[in-house]
């Protein structure tokens, strides 16, 4: 199938690793120039290396969400690289404090819902008259499973990705007469380095491998997720490029659960 990805021109957050990374692998591969973008420069161009791309077809910029002045340079950096983009990827994430309520400060809230809500408004106010100037645009947010299935020891996580749902559910009215398609995909447990650390840290509260530690937390914490392993970023990055595409031309205001059936309620 031909998702119609040539000529589009794609700028992807949280570019560096996981499901961005394997994001914009999946959009060369379709034929989009990619811009790609992430905090660390030096991760960034290390990522870069690994990719297979025409001349020119792919750019790697960094830039922090949480800053406005460095949202501000990177959209000057890839309009004079590329010019407008058609595509906007927000994958970039931190999953913020763990604890219960009682044990998250402020700082951890707001540090959680600068980079996960607004981080994703910050690029999105940047970009937003990119996306809406050629009559064809395409904006897929990353939520999560937790955006509707809060677990109560990652308050500000499953906070700031509902809010990025709620976001995206409101601005898939505004502007799909002009052609610009808002959507959302929520995962679970993905194989990346975010679930590593996680992984990491309870096989070393529990002196076991991280291959164990996967394997409890799948039982204890994720027993609805049908397929009992971890998924991997590639089968988020086909949903998603999927709805960055010609092809999801009547996919608008949806929210893609790549969970496996982790979401126990639906
Ligand atoms: P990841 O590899 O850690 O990707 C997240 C990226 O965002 C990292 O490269 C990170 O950079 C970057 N980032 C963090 N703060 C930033 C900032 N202030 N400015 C710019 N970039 C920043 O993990 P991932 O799992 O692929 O996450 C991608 C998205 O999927 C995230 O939004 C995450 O919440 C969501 N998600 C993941 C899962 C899962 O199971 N993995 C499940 C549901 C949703 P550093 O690494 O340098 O900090």
């Amino acid at each position: 199938m031909d998702l119609g990805l040539q000529g589009r021109t794609a700028l992807v957050t949280g570019a560096d690793s996981g499901i961005g990374l394997a994001t914009v692998k999946l959009l060369l591969a379709e034929g989009a120039t990619v811009v790609m973008s992430d905090i660390d420069q030096q991760a960034l161009e290390a990522a870069a290396t690994t990719l297979d791309a025409q001349e020119g077809r792919l750019h790697a910029f960094a830039a922090d969400i949480t800053s406005t002045s460095s949202v501000k340079a990177l959209k000057e950096q890839v309009f004079d690289a590329v010019g407008e983009i058609d595509i906007l990827v927000q994958g970039a994430g931190i999953h913020g404090p763990d604890g219960l309520f009682h044990e998250i400060d402020e700082e951890g809230w707001q540090q959680t819902l600068d980079v996960n809500l607004m981080g994703h408004v910050r690029v999105l106010q940047a970009f937003l008259s990119d996306l809406r100037s050629g009559g064809w645009g395409r904006l897929v947010f990353v939520s999560s499973e937790d955006a509707v299935q809060p677990y109560d020891d990652e308050l500000p996580y499953c906070a700031s990705k509902a809010a990025i749902l709620s976001v995206a559910r409101g601005l898939s009215r505004t502007y799909a007469k002009e052609g610009l398609l808002v959507n959302t995909v929520s995962p679970a447990f993905i194989a990346t380095p975010m679930t590593d650390e996680m992984m990491d840290k309870l096989a070393k509260q529990r002196s076991i491998s991280r291959d164990e530690a996967i394997q409890a937390f799948l039982e204890e914490e994720r027993p609805f997720m049908e397929l009992g392993r971890r998924g991997e970023p590639e089968e988020v990055a086909a949903v998603i490029t999927f709805l960055c595409s010609d092809r999801a031309s009547f996919v608008n205001g949806a929210n893609y659960r790549v969970d496996s059936g982790a979401v126990a309620t639906i």
